[in-house]
């Protein structure tokens, strides 16, 4: 296990998607040295305008959230990106809810907004 490939998660919200596109070109040669695994709609936008190799699992709201949250809690998840789009209303919220804490559970790294997005994938000084 020690050798395979680490594995990120990144999951924008409609409101944030353009962010993360945004982030994704900005840091497209770090995100290449992973597997990357994201919500159905990011994960077609990662791939169509990134270029980016994207494992997609189901939309949020189809239960999306709920699939990531599940790796991170069996270890399979390195770093979450998980752009949230405070103003917007989701009537998946409770998996989204879902996924920040199993983060926090497990000591996942979980960046909820571009800036810290950016902190995390290349830290620098405050
Ligand atoms: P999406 O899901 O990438 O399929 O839009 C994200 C979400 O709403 O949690």
């Amino acid at each position: 296990m020690a050798d395979q490939p680490k594995t990120l998660a990144l999951i924008a919200h409609d409101g944030k998607k353009a962010d993360m596109v945004a982030f994704a070109l900005a840091h497209k040669p770090v995100l290449q040295r992973y597997e990357l695994v994201a919500t159905r709609t990011t994960g077609q936008l990662l791939r169509e305008k990134c270029g980016l190799e994207v494992q997609q699992m189901l939309s949020g709201p189809m239960g999306g959230d709920a699939q990531i949250a599940a790796k991170v809690a069996e270890g399979e998840i390195e770093a979450v990106f998980f752009f949230v789009d405070p103003l917007g209303k989701h009537p998946h919220d409770p998996d989204i809810q879902s996924l920040l804490r199993i983060c926090n559970v497990h000591n996942v790294p979980l960046a909820t907004n571009a800036a810290t997005a950016s902190f995390i994938i290349s830290p620098r000084a405050l």
